[in-house]
């Protein structure tokens, strides 16, 4: 019989995180549909599973949210599991290494709990074919012992939901995929909708902003409210040293001078994938594993991350012999061919 202790669920859920870290980003998270900024047709299709879930007094279908980092997986996964009054567990598909570290989380959880799992195209795969059942059926089948005489036993659980986040879509399975009921993919925001997000956040950190420092900032964050963060706190700690309540536009420009963040939010990654296609290889199709040995940056994060900021901005052009820059990118990193 597997028993889960209170410390080995600790250590699954919530994996990585330090607690000051936790609650400042806690406090950033909206807390409710109402205070997520733009994703109107998400949060409408949302409300309505929720609704209805609510009135059948059933389990919430399970969701599945992909897009590219700092785009709101997580924040939606809090978000639903507030407006349906749930627990909620956060995980991560690397955290869980053993079938007995899955049997752990998922044991002893309250009826309609919220099962965050993110980063699931981490998951290895014996864990994934265990979340089959876990899904379909509100079933944990575990094999006991080896060999011939392995026996499998099946534990019945309460109705879960089980939301995944991944920036990698094309890495989960079709079965895995098949077994959410709901796919959102969250593209990224435009600069109105940062602007916005930017003065809410602003707020909570309580430090004042003009409208055009806010534009600012919105313009120059690679589309991504976690940038627009992060961009955000550096200005405040500059405001903060200088003895100044309100973030002004020459402020902005001064801080993402230091960050070494261009007028349309590249950074010097982006400017190197850029510029090593065009000079080393004359603007030739690269390969992502020439180009990641060349920038020095892993694969992974080239493909999942930078390249499509790039891709969305109309810079960079995914060919099927490989990457080509626009001559909107050309021109951005002024060489000619
Ligand atoms: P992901 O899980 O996609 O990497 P997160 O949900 O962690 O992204 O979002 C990154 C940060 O951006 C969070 O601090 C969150 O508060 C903020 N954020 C993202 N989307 C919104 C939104 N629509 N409204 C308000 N804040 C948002």
């Amino acid at each position: 019989m597997i028993k889960s202790t209170l410390e080995e669920k600790k250590g699954l859920l919530n994996p990585e995180k330090k607690v000051s870290e936790e609650g400042l980003e806690r406090s950033l998270r909206p807390s409710s549909f109402s205070e997520m900024i733009g994703r109107k047709k998400e949060k409408h299709n949302l409300s309505i599973m929720i609704e209805s879930a609510k009135k059948r007094k059933a389990s919430l279908d399970h969701i599945l949210f992909h897009g590219p980092p700092g785009l709101g997986k997580t924040s939606f996964a809090h978000v639903i599991a507030r407006e349906l009054n749930a627990p909620m567990y956060v995980t991560n598909g690397s955290a869980i290494e053993r079938s007995g570290d899955l049997a752990a989380i998922l044991t002893g959880l309250e009826p309609f709990s919220v099962v965050f799992i993110d980063e699931i195209h981490r998951l290895r795969i014996n864990i994934e074919e265990m979340l089959y059942p876990v899904m379909e059926d509100s079933a944990l089948d575990i094999v006991i012992g080896k060999g011939p005489s392995a026996k499998t036993i099946r534990l019945d659980l309460p109705q879960i939901t089980i939301i995944g986040a991944t920036t990698k879509m094309a890495s989960i399975s079709s079965p895995l995929r098949d077994r959410f009921g709901m796919h959102i993919r969250l593209d990224f925001y435009n600069d109105d909708e940062l602007f916005l997000m930017i003065n809410q956040k602003a707020k909570i950190l309580r430090i004042g902003i003009t409208e055009d420092a806010s534009y600012e900032i919105a313009k120059r964050s690679r589309m991504t409210a976690r940038i627009a963060i992060r961009i955000l706190k550096r200005v405040r700690d500059y405001a903060v040293v200088n003895n100044s309540v309100i973030i002004s536009t020459e402020m902005v420009r001064f801080v993402l001078d230091l960050m070494g963040i261009d007028q349309i939010g590249l950074d010097e990654t982006d400017r190197e994938i850029l510029k090593i296609i065009v000079s080393q290889f004359e603007n030739k199709p690269v390969g992502l594993n020439t180009l990641a040995v060349a920038t020095a940056e892993d694969e992974n994060t080239i493909e999942n991350v930078y390249e499509p900021f790039l891709i969305k901005k109309g810079l960079l052009k995914r060919t099927p012999r490989g990457r080509v820059v626009t001559a909107t990118g050309i021109e951005i990193i002024g060489k000619k061919i």
